[in-house]
Parts: C-alpha cells; sequence; structure tokens
C-alpha cells in the first residue's frame, strides 16, 4: 500500500500563497507514482486550490481542517462534513491545536468522525500525549498513557471492526507538534504498537491491522524516511514543513520509495 503524506497547511498561506503553492506541488506531485498525497489548505481556499486540479488526480486529494458534525443549520462560523463532501476526501478531527484552542473532547470529536464517515470522508483522527509517555528506563507514564488510550478508544466507540479501514488515526504527541522537536521515530512506532495492541484487545489482530497511523510532529525532509521505513507507519502528517513546496514534495519523494 502506498504511504499517505498528509499537508496541514493550519492558517498560514493566503489565498494568492496557496495557489502559488498548489501550483507547484502540481508540478511536482502529478506524476509522482507510489504515494498518496492529502492536502489540507485552510478551509476558505479549498475551492481554490481544487480549482488547480480540475481533473482528478487518483494519487492527490484535499482534506478540510476541520468540520462540524450536524449536516446543516444554526452554526455560525461551522462548515459540516456534509457541505464539504464533494471537495473533500478526507477531513483531519481532533488536532492538538483544535483540542486546545477550541476545547473540543473525544466525545466531540467521535461525532465528527462519524459525520465524515456518512458522507465517505476519510477522518484522520489525531490523537496524543501532552507529556512523554515512555521514557529510556522503560518507565511509562500512566497518566499519560491513559489519557492517550483514551483519546482514541473513545473516538472509535460505535465503530465496528469492518469500518476501521476507513478510518487514519494521526498519532502525533502534542510536544512535538509545531516546535521543531519530532519524538524519535523509535518512540513513536513503539506507542503506535502500544495503540495498535490496545485496539487489538477490542477488535482483534485483523480489526487492528486494518487501521491505519501515521506520525506527525515537528517532521521535515531531514527525517521523513526513519519514520517512513517501518512498516507500522503507513505515513507522515507534516504541518509546518508543508507550506515550503520544496521540502513537502522532497518529503513525497521520500515517501514514493516505501510503496
Ligand atoms: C500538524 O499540524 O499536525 C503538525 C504535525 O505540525 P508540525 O509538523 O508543524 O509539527
Amino acid at each position: 500500500m502506498n504511504k499517505l503524506i498528509v499537508g496541514n497547511w493550519k492558517m498560514f498561506p493566503t489565498l494568492a500563497d496557496s495557489q502559488v503553492l498548489a501550483a507547484s506541488l502540481k508540478r511536482g506531485l502529478d506524476d509522482l507514482k507510489g504515494v498518496d498525497v492529502v492536502l489540507a489548505p485552510p478551509l476558505p481556499w479549498l475551492v481554490n486550490v481544487k480549482e488547480i486540479w480540475p481533473h482528478k488526480v487518483s494519487h492527490i486529494s484535499l482534506a478540510a481542517q476541520n468540520i462540524w458534525p450536524e449536516d446543516q443549520g444554526a452554526f455560525t462560523g461551522e462548515v459540516s462534513a456534509y457541505l464539504l463532501k464533494d471537495i473533500i476526501r478526507y477531513a483531519i478531527v481532533g488536532h492538538s491545536e483544535r483540542r486546545r484552542y477550541n476545547q473540543e473532547d473525544n466525545d466531540l470529536i467521535g461525532q465528527k468522525i462519524q459525520a465524515c464517515l456518512k458522507w465517505r470522508i476519510t477522518p484522520i483522527v489525531c490523537v496524543g500525549e501532552k507529556k512523554r509517555v515512555l521514557f529510556a528506563d522503560g518507565t511509562v507514564d500512566s497518566t499519560q498513557w491513559r489519557l492517550l488510550e483514551e483519546e482514541l478508544m473513545e473516538a472509535l466507540e460505535g465503530i465496528s471492526k469492518d469500518v476501521l479501514e476507513k478510518i487514519v488515526v494521526a498519532y502525533e504527541p502534542v510536544w512535538a507538534v509545531g516546535n521543531n522537536n519530532p519524538a524519535k521515530p523509535e518512540y513513536a512506532v513503539k506507542l503506535i504498537e502500544r495503540l495498535r495492541v490496545r485496539v487489538a484487545e477490542k477488535y482483534g489482530q485483523t480489526g487492528a491491522q486494518a487501521l491505519r497511523f501515521l506520525y506527525g510532529g515537528s517532521v521535515d525532509v531531514a527525517e521523513a524516511t526513519d519514520y517512513l521505513r517501518y512498516p507500522d507507519i503507513a505515513g507522515l502528517l507534516v504541518g509546518t514543513a508543508s507550506v515550503k513546496a520544496k521540502n513537502f514534495l522532497d518529503i513525497c519523494r521520500q515517501a514514493s520509495h516505501f510503496h
């Protein structure tokens, strides 16, 4: 299976910046085989970015950085999965920045996942501990671990085993997001393994294997391959580096070697 590289442009590029960035990415990505790429521009620029790809290119898709779970209604300032369903194939839900600044909890995130699935949008569910879980001497911070596994298992509440393949989990330690301090690949893969074991307890081995885990947190060109070489890491969620066309293209090229 191709690795999945998601670019979260956050609230960085203006409309003009987004169009220039998308056009540069188009030149580098259209003929790149062996990797699936998802771009998540700021919400108001989604349609403008989509116009850069007037014809469908199967390995390049758009994502919303967030969605609202209701389909339609008096929810000023929100945009639903239903309203976006013809524009996006993926939606990021539960990003740590939304948990922090918008007080999103596991229950709301669970509802967002259900809304995505209802409209055939693949949710990219972000989970991550605020402080380190594992230490070099083998000890585990049990409080941080419990909060982390709760984020995942509560997000999956009500999800049946056969739906797990339609969900992507982005493991993003909060302490590693947006600060040039990535978690070591060995650390990330250990946490992903632990989370998968937890999923297997509920869904069995086949269910747990169907769930794709990405790593996210300060990944740039220099370290991308160090994560991608692990079969258990299905791809990367890239934030800050994703708005630099050259860097993001380089990461996508690295990922294409692992298909
Ligand atoms: C993100 O926004 O999900 C992210 C991983 O950001 P950064 O790469 O900047 O840490």
